[in-house]
């Protein structure tokens, strides 16, 4: 690899719905942290909420959480810790934790109560370069890493993000097994991600509700490999479940739909006795009406909450990428240039018409 420039391109993030190049020194390392040569930056509906305003994040900011790249320069004493050679192509977890509080070491590193969040850390904080909308960013000593096989086109390994999504929230901590018949509520990419995930841990059935605007992303859900797509605008959801599953229900539902609380309720009737909900979607806050706990206590439904993903997820979804047995780039939809940071936010986010994001990432050029 050549000689490190001095400046890194970035868009740094400088009022709400503002995102700004600018170009960044790029900082010494020492010898626990390395600087890492993006190839790809995945974005999600947290980018938009960034972008948004609506996370608080403080400003100016470089955006970007989801960082796949190659190490450019690394410290002697993080060359070791990580076993990584300068030219390694690593995803780095978007949590900084610090991996010695009581959380941290009962395994929970990822609600570490002092942990930092890669692009939520502004440029005022040391070396700036926080955040993957950016040729390079600063890697924290601190942080999680993983390898990635180099030959993978990195539009389609940068996949490590929403596919350790699924992992962790559709097979590991519902604990999906061969079998198992499941509902996944929402077909966007971290819905086709748990698809994809339940497959490969021998789910049975694997039902896909969706709005009939999404009827393009639940076709998608059925070749990845959703066994049954419900449009719940069209038909009755809690009867087709029911329909599909004989009247048992199904051992596991998933709900990943952002902002809708309807789903929050027809989970429980999806659930069948002695089954898992596991909450994964955010709702703006928004109180959930007509929700009946006896529901959940008379049939011992158990309901958990799922936020962001640990290292044994992104290591299933790289193997999985990494394996070329599951189709997943047919879920790449967009990419785009640092420059065109906002018009990929404002694509995932429906505001281009006629333009129908699944997953969409920034490539940085050089
Ligand atoms: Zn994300
Ligand atoms: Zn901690």
């Amino acid at each position: 690899m050549s000689a490190l420039p001095k400046t890194s391109f970035a868009m740094v993030q400088t009022g709400i719905r503002e995102l700004k190049g600018q170009d960044i020194p790029l900082p010494q390392i020492d010898d626990d942290s390395a600087i890492l040569q993006i190839e790809a930056c995945g974005i999600c509906g947290s980018d938009y909420e960034q972008f948004e305003g609506a996370l608080g994040t403080p400003m100016p900011v470089v955006p970007g959480h989801e960082p796949l790249g190659r190490v450019a320069a690394i410290g002697d004493r993080a060359a070791r810790k990580w076993n990584l050679n300068v030219g390694d192509r690593i995803a780095v977890e978007t949590m900084i934790s610090c991996h010695t509080c009581s959380t941290c070491l009962g395994g929970h590193y990822h609600l570490c109560g002092q942990r930092r969040i890669y692009s939520y850390i502004p440029l005022s904080e040391k070396p700036g370069l926080w955040g993957s909308y950016s040729q390079y960013m600063f890697v924290d000593g601190n942080s999680v890493v993983h390898k990635v096989d180099p030959d993978l086109d990195p539009r389609i390994a940068v996949m490590f993000n929403p596919l350790g999504a699924g992992y962790r929230w559709a097979v590991e901590m519902p604990g999906t097994s061969i079998g198992d018949d499941v509902v996944i509520m929402g077909p966007g990419q971290r819905g086709l991600a748990s698809v994809i995930a339940c497959k490969e841990a021998g789910a049975r059935r694997i039902i896909v509700t969706g709005l009939a605007a999404d009827a393009r992303k639940l076709a998608l859900a059925r070749e990845l490999g959703a066994t049954h797509t419900i449009d719940v605008e069209n038909e009755n959801p809690k009867l087709r479940v029911k329909e599909i599953t004989g009247g048992r229900g199904v051992d596991v539902v998933v709900d990943v739909s952002s902002y809708a609380v309807e789903p929050i309720v027809q989970a429980m009737s999806f659930v069948r006795m002695g089954g898992v909900v596991v909450l994964a979607g955010v709702k703006g806050g928004r109180v959930v009406p007509d929700f009946v706990s006896d529901i959940v206590v008379m049939k011992e439904i158990t309901i958990k909450g799922a936020i962001g993903v640990t290292s044994s997820g992104y290591e299933s979804a790289i193997r999985t990428i990494e394996s070329g047995r599951v189709p997943i780039e047919k879920m790449h939809t967009h990419d785009f240039r640092l420059e065109d940071a906002e018009l990929a936010i404002k694509t995932l986010a429906r505001e281009i018409p006629g333009e129908e994001s699944i997953h969409s990432c920034l490539v940085p050029e050089f």
